[in-house]
């Protein structure tokens, strides 16, 4: 298993503190990473700031080609990652492998391209004598964080745009899955330049608030939660670095009564629960128009009782354990306190599963009311609340009465309503009779307090450069 640090080209054991890392699925330590000290994340930081300039002028073509390589080097040995990613996470094996990897290489794939294809405006005299024209250039040193719910694939999602545009980079991984990334790391190492990607363990206090307040650090690049974000933003606050922030959701779904009920509840059952549940875009909270209302419950809940939930290779496992015993404690006090109420019903699930690992069972919250914190706060485990909706507007103005705005989706067969609604949603991403899938070539990103940062797309090449003018008098 590698469990170095990756600082200026060589593997080196972390200098500090050594962090457990978690099987979820059984609660056993698989292993125990020493973290960066703070010359260690000092020594990083200086060497990316030392390869930034020779990587910043590396021809794009060239960097594209390093970027392949490691998608081929994710290809060839997916089914090692894929495991390793499992066996910390929990998470099903046909899930990281199937589904996960693929996606992981396909982003460096993207992303060589992308930085092939710069865009901007056409160059011309746009003062009579002068010819302007667009340059796009990398920011320099990031600091990447990454969270726990997608260790490897967040990694990719920070490190192809930054480095395609010519950025060099210090990442961290959280300290609950920081596996797959020191695998990653040790192909790097061979792989890149030195410097151009380094990796630093430990926790976000001091190893993360160390790595993100350093002068050197140029932006800051965060996928995880709301205070997390905000601290991240006061500690840039300094220095005015430009951040990139990737928050927590709570996703609406709008379902309006001419829907496909098997369609719809099969697509809650995988959408709501995937990753059980521990995904910023899951579809876990459900206004259902009231004629369809009942139906929905009834069906939804019979569905969500025969999902496979187990161990990461059980045969047919179609859902594993949260990353945590302190994540499971949240979930449970939160489905706790939902039940509470005295309004709601718990038509399925809301338990903890006995024995090793951090399982808790799917859960359906049925009449939760829009003022509930099971409506209106993240719980990021296995729980989709359902709240029957009087009108159009109604279900729009609940869907938008929220402090989040990542993802939502909209379910009818009219498609003109679909539309309309869409516009009218304020999140990052809206789907219409589907919910969750991303690809490399669209922006992944929100409003509010989901944060303003784009993953994958153009648009995230964009974040990772600065725009800037060139004129010269003729
Ligand atoms: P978290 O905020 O607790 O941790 C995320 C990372 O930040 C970890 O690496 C952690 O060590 C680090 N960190 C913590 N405090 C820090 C500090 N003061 N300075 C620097 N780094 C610090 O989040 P998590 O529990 O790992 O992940 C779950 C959260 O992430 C959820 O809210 C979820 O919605 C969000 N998330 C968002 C997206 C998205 O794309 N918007 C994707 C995945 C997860």
């Amino acid at each position: 298993m590698h469990d170095q640090l990756l600082i200026g080209g060589r593997l080196v054991s972390g200098d500090a503190e050594p962090d457990p890392v978690l099987d979820a699925a059984s609660g056993k330590q698989l292993a125990s990473i020493a973290s960066a000290s703070p010359a260690q994340v000092e020594a990083a930081v200086h060497a990316a700031d030392s390869a930034f300039q020779s990587w910043a002028r590396t021809a794009p073509k060239d960097r594209a080609a390093l970027l392949l390589r490691i998608a081929d080097h994710l290809e060839s040995q997916a089914h090692d990652y894929a495991r390793l990613e499992s066996q910390n996470t929990g998470k099903p094996l046909a899930a990281a492998l199937n589904d996960e990897l693929p996606s992981i290489a396909d982003v460096f794939r993207f992303f060589a391209g992308a930085c092939r294809t710069p865009s901007g405006l056409a160059t011309a005299e746009y003062l009579p004598g002068h010819t302007s024209m667009i340059r796009r250039d990398p920011v320099g040193v990031v600091a990447s964080i990454a969270p726990w719910n997608y260790p490897l694939m967040m990694g990719a999602w920070k490190i192809a745009p930054a480095i395609a545009a010519g950025n060099t980079l210090v990442l961290k991984p959280s300290e609950h899955t920081p596996l797959t990334t020191l695998k990653l790391a040790a192909a790097l190492a061979e792989i890149l330049p030195a410097g151009v990607v380094n990796v630093v363990c430990g926790r976000g206090e001091p190893v993360g608030r160390t790595l993100t307040t350093h002068p050197l650090v140029r932006m800051v690049s965060l996928t995880g939660s709301v205070a997390t974000g905000q601290k991240i933003l006061a500690g840039a606050a300094g220095t005015l670095k430009r951040t990139h922030l990737e928050l927590g959701g709570k996703a609406p779904v709008l379902v309006f009564d001419d829907v496909d009920v098997e369609a719809l509840v099969s697509g809650i059952r995988t959408f709501g629960f995937y990753n059980a549940g521990q995904d910023c875009t899951a579809a876990c909270r459900l206004y259902v128009g009231e004629r369809i209302y009942e139906r929905v419950v009834a069906e939804l809940t019979d569905a969500v009782r025969t999902i496979k939930v187990g161990a990461q290779e059980e045969s047919g496992v179609e859902m594993g354990p949260l990353i945590s015993a302190a994540q499971r404690e949240r979930v449970g006090a939160m489905v706790a306190r939902a039940a509470a109420s005295g309004h709601v019903e718990l038509t399925t699930g809301g338990k903890a599963r006995s024995g090793g690992g951090f399982f808790y069972e799917p859960t359906v919250v049925a009449g939760a009311r829009q003022q509930d914190e099971i409506v209106q706060q993240e719980v990021f485990g296995p729980v989709v609340s359902v709240t029957p909706f009087r009108d159009v507007a109604q279900a729009i103005g609940w869907a938008n009465d929220s402090e989040y705005g990542l993802a939502s989706s909209v379910w009818t067969r009219d498609i003109s309503r679909a539309l309309e609604v869409a516009a009218r949603l304020q999140y990052g991403v809206t789907w219409i009779n589907t919910h969750f899938a991303t690809v490399s070539e669209m922006p992944h990103g929100g409003f509010k307090r989901s944060g303003y940062g784009k993953d994958l797309s153009v648009y995230a090449f964009e974040d990772y450069t600065v725009t800037r003018h060139v004129m010269v008098k003729l």
